[in-house]
C-alpha cells in the first residue's frame, strides 16, 4: 500500500496523556466520556485516516454494516448504473451468513473491508478478543476473495486503549471519515438533507460515511442516487479507499520527484 505512511493522520498521544484524557472524560460525566470515545480526533496508539491529501477531485464512498439481504442489491444497482465503486465495511458474522451477497458486492468491483466480527463496541475489550474480532473477519473476507491489505474501521468508532494499540502493533491505520451526512451536524431523516450535506462537505480526498444497508436508513438509500450523481456532476471520481490511498501516494511521489 504505497504512500500509506505519508498520509494525513491525526497525531498520536503518549500513554500518560491517554490516562489523563480518560480521567478527564470520566470527570466530565458519562455524556462527555461517550463523546470523547467516539471522537475521531482522539486515538492513542493507532493512527486514524480521515481524509487523504489528493491532488484532484477524487473521493471514496464508504458503506458500513451488513451485508443484509433486504437492500443490498438495490444499493449495488445504484452504484452499477453510475459505474462507480465503493468500499463496503462489512461485519464478519454477516459476511459468513450471506456469502452470496458478499460475492455480489465483490463481483461489481467494490472493495471489501473489515468492520469487526460482531459489531460489538471495542472499548475495554480484551486484547485477545480484539485480535480475534479482526482476524476472523479478515479470514472471512479473504475466503470471499479480497486480496491485498484489508482496511479496518471499528464499530461505533470507539477507539480508546486496546484497539489503537492492536492496530499500531499490526501496522494498520484506523479508517474513519471526514464527511458523515447522516449524523453531522445532527441526525438527518431527510434524503435531500443527506445529499446536500454530502455535496457541501466533500473535498478532494474525502471519505464519506453512509449506512445504506441498515433497515432503518431509508433516507440514506433514497439519498444515494443523488449523492453519486451530485458528486459526478461536481467532477469527482469515486474510487475505493485503497485506490484513494494509492492515488495520494502517487501524487506525493510526483510532488517530491
Ligand atoms: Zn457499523
Amino acid at each position: 500500500m504505497a504512500g500509506l505512511s505519508d498520509l494525513e493522520y491525526r497525531p498520536t498521544m503518549a500513554r500518560g496523556t491517554a490516562v489523563a484524557v480518560v480521567a478527564a472524560g470520566v470527570a466530565a460525566g458519562a455524556a462527555g466520556f461517550r463523546a470523547l470515545v467516539k471522537s475521531r480526533r482522539w486515538h492513542l496508539y493507532g493512527r486514524a485516516l480521515r481524509r487523504v491529501p489528493a491532488g484532484r477531485r477524487v473521493a471514496a464512498l464508504t458503506l458500513d454494516d451488513g451485508p443484509y439481504p433486504e437492500h443490498c442489491h438495490e444499493i449495488l444497482d445504484v452504484l452499477r448504473r453510475r459505474r462507480v465503486r465503493a468500499t463496503f465495511f462489512l461485519v464478519g458474522r454477516d459476511v459468513e451468513a450471506h456469502p452470496e451477497l458478499v460475492a455480489a458486492i465483490r463481483a461489481d468491483g467494490h472493495e471489501l473491508a473489515n468492520h469487526s466480527y460482531s459489531h460489538r463496541r471495542m472499548l475495554f475489550m480484551r486484547a485477545d478478543t480484539i485480535a480475534t474480532e479482526i482476524r476472523r473477519t479478515d479470514d472471512a473476507l479473504r475466503r470471499a476473495g479480497q486480496t491485498g491489505p484489508i482496511l479496518f474501521r471499528p464499530p461505533n468508532c470507539a477507539k480508546l486503549l486496546g484497539l489503537p494499540r492492536h492496530l499500531h502493533r499490526t501496522g494498520r491505520p484506523m479508517v474513519t471519515w471526514d464527511v458523515e451526512p447522516e449524523t453531522a451536524p445532527g441526525p438527518a431523516a431527510d434524503a435531500g438533507v443527506i445529499v446536500a450535506r454530502t455535496l457541501a462537505g466533500v473535498r478532494p480526498g474525502s471519505l464519506i460515511l453512509l449506512h445504506p444497508m441498515d433497515q432503518a436508513n431509508a433516507a440514506t438509500r433514497a439519498a444515494l442516487p443523488g449523492i453519486v450523481d451530485g458528486l459526478l456532476e461536481q467532477g469527482f471520481d469515486l474510487v475505493t479507499v485503497s485506490e484513494l490511498i494509492a492515488e495520494a501516494g502517487r501524487a506525493q511521489a510526483r510532488g517530491s520527484a
